[in-house]
């Protein structure tokens, strides 16, 4: 018996990362999944976003939990887009139990040399896309009187990071409406809740913007980057965490364990917001 036996599961961003690990956990525990991606790179983000062997792969990882997987192409910055992956999952699975808000990109610029355009596609995807994302399904979870949102936010949506002021707004944004979605939704048997991940080993973590980050100067390595991660978590053994820590979290908070948690927003950072700061670069005079 599964955790979430017989149960639909919404995944946005679910081709590769912390998505796939989400989609074959759910399925693993009993869920038909449909995941919902774009195959087009987003032009402000400085990696590559997912593409359509990403989802295809994920599909099959699916398919060998024994259970399906509807593939989606679409862009969270779209309400038809979102609205047309929750008619035709319905269509396929006549139910969605489960939205596991994900999709989300990443970027590094001092907010007074941002332009607009980034700022902007940073809010669109991470902040208004989780509101087009719930926006397309609740209305189905509330004709049912029963549901779970998963949001994912970030250590980003409890405290600033230098150099991603849009990321942080995003992230903080998607707490204060997760909060929102979770008293609006609470009468009609709907929870939503946050996790607020760590340093995940992703490729979003996985590119030279990152590397230079973890090292704290340009020309970072992979390597600057793994021992970095030591160094962000404070928990022993604690590097880059595996993306399967956060879809554990998620696995709980969608299952019957979690039937009376609902509006709180959970690090799993393996210690990282307990770590005191020091200024690493003091301005003295
Ligand atoms: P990732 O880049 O592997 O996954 C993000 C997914 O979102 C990709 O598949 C990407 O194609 C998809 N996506 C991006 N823009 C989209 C759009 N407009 N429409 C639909 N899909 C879109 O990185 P990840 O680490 O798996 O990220 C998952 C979530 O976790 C993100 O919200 C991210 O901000 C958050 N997060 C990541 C970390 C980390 O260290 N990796 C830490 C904290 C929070």
């Amino acid at each position: 018996m599964g955790l979430l036996d017989g149960k639909v599961a919404l995944i946005t961003g679910g081709a590769r990362g912390q998505g796939r690990a989400h989609a074959v956990t759910s399925a693993r525990e009993g869920a038909d999944v449909i995941l919902v991606d774009i195959t087009e790179p987003v032009e402000t983000a400085p990696y590559r976003t997912a593409t359509a062997d990403d989802m295809a792969e994920t599909v099959e990882l699916v398919e060998k939990q024994g259970r399906r997987a509807l593939a989606v192409t679409g862009d969270v910055r779209s309400q038809a887009d979102m609205d047309s992956a929750v008619e035709r999952g319905l269509a396929e699975f006549g139910k969605i139990d489960i939205l596991i808000a994900n999709a989300g990109i990443w970027g590094l610029k001092p907010f007074w040399e941002m332009d607009e355009r980034t700022w902007n596609e940073m809010i669109d995807i991470n902040l208004s896309g989780v509101y087009r994302s719930a926006r397309a399904v609740v209305p189905h979870m509330m004709e049912r009187q029963t549901g779970s949102i998963v949001i994912t936010s970030s250590v980003n949506g409890l405290e600033p990071g230098v150099g991603y002021a849009h990321y942080v707004a995003s992230k903080h944004g998607v707490i204060g409406l997760m909060r929102n979605l979770a008293l609006e939704l609470a009468p009609y048997g709907i929870r939503a809740n946050a996790i607020c991940p760590g340093a995940i080993d992703t490729p979003m973590t996985d590119h030279q913007g990152a590397y230079d980050l973890f090292a704290g100067h340009e020309g970072g390595t992979r390597e600057d980057r793994e021992q970095g991660g030591y160094s962000f978590h404070a928990l022993k053994g604690c590097g880059f965490l595996s993306p399967q820590v956060i879809a554990d979290t998620a696995l709980y908070l969608n299952s019957d364990l979690a039937a009376t948690v609902t509006g709180v927003a959970i690090p799993v950072d393996a210690g990282h917001m307990l770590l005191t700061g020091t200024n690493p670069n003091p301005v003295k005079s």
